[in-house]
């Protein structure tokens, strides 16, 4: 019986979650994250998504987006690579964990549908996010065929797409959505909103205890993404990297909210916040 009961995430967790980070490392220890994400519309997404990971400790962040938005990005995110969605196609690289979805949109769905099919046949942890979990709907099969893991992080507009349920519905079931969606797509979920569910794909549940209004705003998942890309990348665990993560990213938004109100965070204050909360946990 116990085995069914959701868990609460908490302080202890979070410390022995973090990743190791060794004074002897290089940028190659730290990890390569992919992030697939942005459009003319949703530049922010891209950027803070990629700037989420590079601040907490990924040694290389790749942004894959489109290059009408390149030189925007490169002049304000200079630590970021930039290639373009059609590059994506064609040109490998060395990551070793992948991040789609923040951000795209849904105006080139071939071009991302054929993007999520090549990266869902890699062998690398894959995080789907945004509208990035639309085109998922179409890959059910081969995400469930996947043997690395896949991490789905709808919020509950986002689930109830996924499920072809209303919002009502989900929200009124968020424990047994997220297990049923873990089910059919044989992946690790994190079901976002006030008091996030993890769920892993065997069904066993985490809840996160802590997180506010501080984080009801665009943007904030977006950082989320990214946090989560960077852990997975410095080589946690899918659940570790998700527990972390969440409580992290909530942590960090209540510092800042203590701070400013939470009338005002933007996401650059709650990236600068993340970095600070994951010291004070080691
Ligand atoms: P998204 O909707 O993708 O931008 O993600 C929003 C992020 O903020 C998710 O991590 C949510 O869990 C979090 N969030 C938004 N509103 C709240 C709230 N009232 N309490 C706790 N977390 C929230
Ligand atoms: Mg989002």
């Amino acid at each position: 019986l116990g085995m069914d009961l959701p868990q609460v995430i908490d302080d202890k967790l979070v410390s022995s979650g973090i990743p190791y980070r060794p004074a002897d490392g290089h940028k190659g220890v730290f990890g390569y994250s992919w992030i697939i994400a942005g459009s003319s519309k949703y530049i922010g997404a891209a950027v803070f998504c990629s700037n989420a990971a590079f601040q907490t400790g990924c040694g290389i962040v790749e942004l894959t987006t489109t290059s009408a938005i390149h030189i925007a990005i490169a002049s304000q995110s200079p630590d970021i690579l930039l290639t373009s969605y059609d590059e994506a196609l064609e040109i490998p690289n060395k990551a070793n964990v992948i991040a789609f979805g923040p951000g795209l949109g849904r105006e080139k769905p071939t071009l991302h549908q054929a993007i999520l099919q090549k990266i869902t046949a890699l062998n690398h942890p894959l995080i789907i996010d945004a509208d990035g979990l639309y085109y998922a709907t179409n890959m059910q099969e081969q995400l469930k065929k996947r043997s690395a893991p896949t991490i789905l992080t709808p919020h509950p507009g986002e689930m109830a797409m996924l499920l072809k349920r209303s919002i009502d519905e989900v929200e009124n079931n968020r424990f047994g959505v997220a297990k049923e969606l873990a089910k059919r797509y044989d992946a690790f979920v994190l079901y976002k909103g006030h008091r996030t569910i993890i769920t892993a794909p065997n069904g066993q549940q985490w809840l996160c205890p802590i997180g506010d209004d501080a984080l009801g705003r665009g943007g904030t998942g977006d950082v989320l993404t990214g946090l989560l890309t960077s852990l997975l990348a410095q080589g946690s665990q899918p659940m570790a990297a998700m527990q972390v993560a969440v409580y992290i990213h909530a942590a960090a938004a209540s510092e800042v909210g203590k701070r400013t109100g939470n009338y005002k965070m933007t996401a650059w204050q709650l990236i600068d916040a993340l970095a600070i909360k994951l010291g004070q946990y080691i």
